[in-house]
C-alpha cells in the first residue's frame, strides 16, 4: 500500500517530467497506477511536451519493451480573447489579469457524463478575469494598462498563453495575475488564497501588504512539490523575468473533482469566490495605481 508521502514522491516524479528535455519510460505496477489515479487524459495533458513521458502500467517484471506509436493530426481554430484597458497615466506599462477558458473537452466513452465542464478548471478563473475588467472599467482610472486575457488550450500544454505571451515585449510587464481555480475554499479556509512562486519575486508581499486590514490572506503555494508555478499559464512569461504569479485556492492533495467530468458548478462556493475575486482586486491596488512594480523573476534561476 503507497502511504500518502509515497503517492506524493511518485506523483512529484512524474510531474517533473513535464519540464525534463529527455524521453523517458516509467513502469508502475498496476494498483499503483491505480491508487494515483492516473487516467489517460490526465497523462495526455500533463505531459504533452516535444519529450515523452511513457507510463508502463503492468504487474510483470519488465527486462525488454517495444513501443509503437500512431499520431493522428487534425487542425483546429482557437484563439484567445484579450481586452484592454488603457493606462490613464503610464500606458507603456502593463498588468495582465488571466485565466484560461479552455478545459479537458468531451470523453465519448463515458456513457453517463461525457462532458468536462471545468468549472473550477477554470471557468472561475476566466469569471474573475471578466468581473475585474467590468470593474476597472466602471472606476475608469487605472493609471498602468490593463490587459484581460482568457486563454486557450492550456491544458493541451499552454499553448494560448505561449502564443500571448510572444505578442508584445515581456520588458513591458510589470506584473501578470493568473488566477486559476479559485471555486473551492482554500485548506486556510474562507477569505484565503495562494501565490504559486511566491519566492521568486516579492509580488506576493506586496499583494499581501495591499491585503493588511481587509479580512482576507495570501499565503505562499504550499504545494510546492507539485510545481504548480510551471503548471499554469504564468509560466511562459515567468520564464521570461515577469513577475507572474498564479492565483489560486485549489487544495491540489484534495479537490475531489480536479480533472473530472464532475467538476461542475454545483461543487463550488460562489460566496466565497467572489470575495476572491475581490480580494485580487484590493491586493492589486498598488500596482495598478503605478505606485509599486514588483521585482522580476531571476531567469537564470530557472531550470
Ligand atoms: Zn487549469
Amino acid at each position: 500500500m503507497l502511504t500518502p508521502k509515497d503517492q506524493q514522491e511518485v506523483l512529484s516524479i512524474i510531474t517533473s517530467r513535464r519540464s525534463a528535455k529527455t524521453n523517458a519510460v516509467i513502469v508502475l505496477p498496476t494498483k499503483f497506477a491505480r491508487l494515483l489515479k492516473i487516467a489517460p487524459r490526465l497523462q495526455k495533458s500533463q505531459f504533452q511536451s516535444k519529450f515523452s513521458t511513457i507510463l508502463l502500467c503492468t504487474d510483470e517484471p519488465v527486462n525488454s519493451f517495444e513501443i509503437s506509436a500512431t499520431n493522428q493530426l487534425s487542425l483546429m481554430h482557437m484563439a484567445n480573447i484579450v481586452g484592454i484597458l488603457p493606462g490613464k497615466t503610464k500606458p507603456n506599462e502593463l498588468v495582465i489579469f488571466s485565466g484560461h477558458y479552455d478545459h479537458l473537452g468531451v470523453d465519448p466513452t463515458n456513457k453517463v457524463d461525457s462532458i468536462y465542464n471545468g468549472a473550477n478548471d477554470d471557468a472561475s478563473g476566466t469569471t474573475a478575469v471578466m468581473q475585474l475588467a467590468k470593474y476597472y472599467a466602471k472606476l475608469g482610472n487605472n493609471a498602468r494598462t490593463l490587459v484581460f486575457a482568457a486563454f486557450t488550450a492550456e491544458e493541451e500544454g499552454g499553448f494560448g498563453s505561449t502564443y500571448f505571451s510572444h505578442q508584445f515585449d515581456p520588458e513591458k510587464v510589470m506584473a501578470m495575475f493568473n488566477i486559476e481555480m479559485i471555486g473551492t475554499q482554500s485548506k486556510w479556509g474562507e477569505n484565503t488564497a495562494y501565490i504559486t512562486g511566491y519566492e521568486k519575486t516579492d509580488m506576493g508581499e506586496i499583494l499581501q501588504k495591499n491585503l493588511a486590514g481587509t479580512g482576507f490572506t495570501f499565503h505562499p503555494d504550499p504545494y510546492t512539490d507539485q510545481h504548480l508555478f510551471y503548471r499554469s499559464d504564468n509560466a511562459t512569461l515567468a520564464r521570461q523575468g515577469v513577475p507572474a504569479h498564479t492565483i489560486s485556492t485549489s487544495k491540489m492533495d484534495a479537490e475531489p473533482n480536479y480533472h473530472k467530468v464532475s467538476d461542475e458548478i454545483s461543487t463550488l462556493d460562489l460566496t466565497n469566490m467572489n470575495r476572491i475575486i475581490r480580494c485580487i482586486a484590493l491586493s492589486a491596488r498598488s500596482i495598478v495605481n503605478g505606485a509599486e512594480t514588483p521585482s522580476r523573476v531571476n531567469t537564470a534561476e530557472l531550470r
